[in-house]
Formats: C-alpha cells, structure tokens, sequence
C-alpha cells in the first residue's frame, strides 16, 4: 500500500513541470555512451477502433506516437538495429542517449506509426511471427480471448474448477487476466487446444487478424523498415522444448529472409519467454542479438546480446515517464502492463 501510494507520487511528480525540469537535469548528466535504451511498441491505434483487440497490448494513439517522437527526437538520440549490431560487436561505441524503436507482432495499424517515422527518417525495427502474414484466420492467442470473452453471452465460466464471472466488464478483464496468467503457464502445445476449446465455450465471434501481408512487409521492407524475426508461431519459447524452439527460431529467420530478401540478425523472444537454453541456441543458429520484455537499460559493454533489455509502452507510459526510464541510474517506477 505505501509503495503503491509511493509510486503514484512519484509518478505525479515525473509528469509535472516540475518534474520535467528535473528530468533536464539529469538528462544532462547522464551523458555515458554505448548504453541503449530499446522501446516497445504492439500497437499505435484509438483503442475505439479496435474494440475486438486485448486492449493490453495497446501502445499509444497515431497522435501520441507524433508526440512522442518529437520529445525522443529533443532529448534522446535514435539509432538503427545495425548501429546496435556493430556496437555489440565492436565496431564502433553508440553515442549517449542512444534509443533503438522497436515494434512487436507486425499488426497493420504500424503503417500508422511508419507513417510518422518515414518523414522524419528514423529507424524503426519490426518484429514478425512468420506464420501470420497472408492467413486472417490464425489470431493471436490474445486478441482471441479477448473478443471471445467481451462478445460471448455467457455471465460466468468455469477456470480451474473455480467459477468466473463474466457480468460486467471489470469481471471481464479479470477474467482475461487470470486466463493469459494461465496460457503463459502451460506448456505451449497444451496451452493452444486450451484456448481453442476455451473459445469455442465461449461461442467465439471470431474475426480475421490484423497482421500485414507478406506484399505490404516487403514493400515497408524496401522503405527502410528493418525487420526481426519473432518465432513462426509466437510460442513462449521457454514453453516449448529446445529443438522446436531452434525450429521456431530457425524457420522464422530463414522465411524472413527468402521472403524479404534481407539478413536477418535479431530475435525478439514473444511475451519475454527465454532460459538459459534457448538464449544459447539462438547464439549457436547465428543470431547476434536477441530482445526480452525485461524493462531495463543496457550498457553495450557488459550485456548479454542474446538477452537485451527493452521499455514497454503502454497506455499509462507518459513521455515524462518514458524518459525517466531511460536514465541509467533511475528507473524503478511502475511499469507499463507486461505485453503478450
Ligand atoms: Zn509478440
């Protein structure tokens, strides 16, 4: 309780006047190079618009997307995926105030975020889950029981042998939040006939997906949009055993690359699911850097390449917030909802 009320007021703090002057502050001297901040986004749209969409993996609006990249562009200095990878390995040192834009998922609402990058000319990383593009009828997890839960008719299910009440919408996003706690549990072949008979319960209303096709990927691929691989079916990959993750990791990279015509270097693991094992054999297949959803800074000189920190954007991230995560010796302050 008292951290809780703790943190609300240092948050009220970070987003006042007040506070942005004190960010100033230790903005300026926080001036090391070779750290890199890397943001995460899913997706840049109104949530109004999408009510169909687990609202958790929401970022920003087009607008907010605008404004904060006018602040990042004053206070921060945006690189590219090969600036990062020629720093992992060497060959130069990154400047300070580095920070690496990185979207995961490939939804279609990032032509609205591009839209911003482009004609400011930054670099901006796209995750993919390969299995995706060109079949609308495989949905993420997710946004599956989301919808399922939010349109079905039935008050209550049953989870565990406990009753779920489904009457009004904060039992619903309860009971989205206990089932997605549950999904990330199990291992990952249960976890999906668990979903599909879970849906199926509910009398899922169910809706296309809203991942780019492989022709839009290609073209924002040749607009200068670097591509990652993020697994061919977005399992967790610490909930599958180690030669289908090595398949996983393998097969999105090389779909990637056949597809795109690009090399593909970097990995981002789905929902952070990663060990010891699999961040080895991401090395061993030739990956240079792989991302978690571990909030963190990372200093270039001393990281683990194969388990890069990120800064999850979420609907209650403010710009103030954002760049006081990015400070390397302040950020411990209440994250954004953890990201599927
Ligand atoms: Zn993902």
């Amino acid at each position: 309780m008292i951290k809780t009320v703790f943190s609300q007021c240092a948050l009220s703090l970070v987003n006042s006047w007040a506070g942005s002057s004190l960010l100033k502050t230790l903005e300026s001297r926080d001036s090391c190079d070779n750290i890199l901040r890397v943001i995460t986004y899913h997706r840049v749209d109104l949530p109004s618009d999408n009510p169909h969409l687990y609202p958790g993996v929401h970022s920003v609006t087009p607008d907010q997307f605008a404004t904060q990249l006018d602040q990042l562009q004053a206070c921060a200095q945006i690189v590219s995926l090969d600036d990062v990878l020629d720093a992992l390995e060497g060959r130069r040192r990154l400047p300070a105030k580095s920070v690496l834009i990185t979207f995961d998922d490939a939804y279609q609402n990032f032509e609205a975020a591009w839209k911003h990058l482009k004609s400011r000319d930054l670099p901006v990383v796209l995750f993919v889950p390969t299995s995706f593009p060109d079949h609308p009828e495989r949905k993420f997890w997710w946004d599956r029981v989301h919808w399922a839960i939010q349109s079905t008719p039935q008050t209550q299910i049953t989870l565990d042998g406990q009753p779920l009440l489904l009457s009004d919408r904060k039992h619903k996003a309860d009971a989205a939040r206990l089932i997605a706690a549950k999904v990330k549990e199990l291992p990952h072949r249960d976890a999906m006939p668990w979903i599909d008979t879970l849906c199926e319960n509910l009398q899922e209303d169910a809706r296309p997906n809203e991942v780019l096709t492989w022709q839009r990927l290609r073209e924002l691929s040749a607009e200068g949009v670097t591509m990652g691989a993020h697994t061919h079916t977005h399992p967790l990959m610490n909930q599958v055993d180690l030669e289908e993750a090595r398949e996983e990791a393998v097969r999105s990279r090389d779909e990637l690359q056949s597809r795109l015509g690009t090399e593909i270097r970097s990995f981002c693991y789905p929902a952070g699911g990663v060990s010891d094992e699999v961040a080895a054999m991401l090395k061993d297949v030739g990956y240079t850097a792989a991302f978690t959803t571990k909030r963190g800074v990372n200093n270039l000189d001393n990281c683990d390449p194969m388990r890069l920190d990120r800064i999850n954007v979420g609907g209650r991230t403010s710009t103030n917030v954002l760049r006081m995560q990015f400070l390397s010796y302040a950020r411990d302050l209440k994250p954004a909802r953890q990201p599927a």
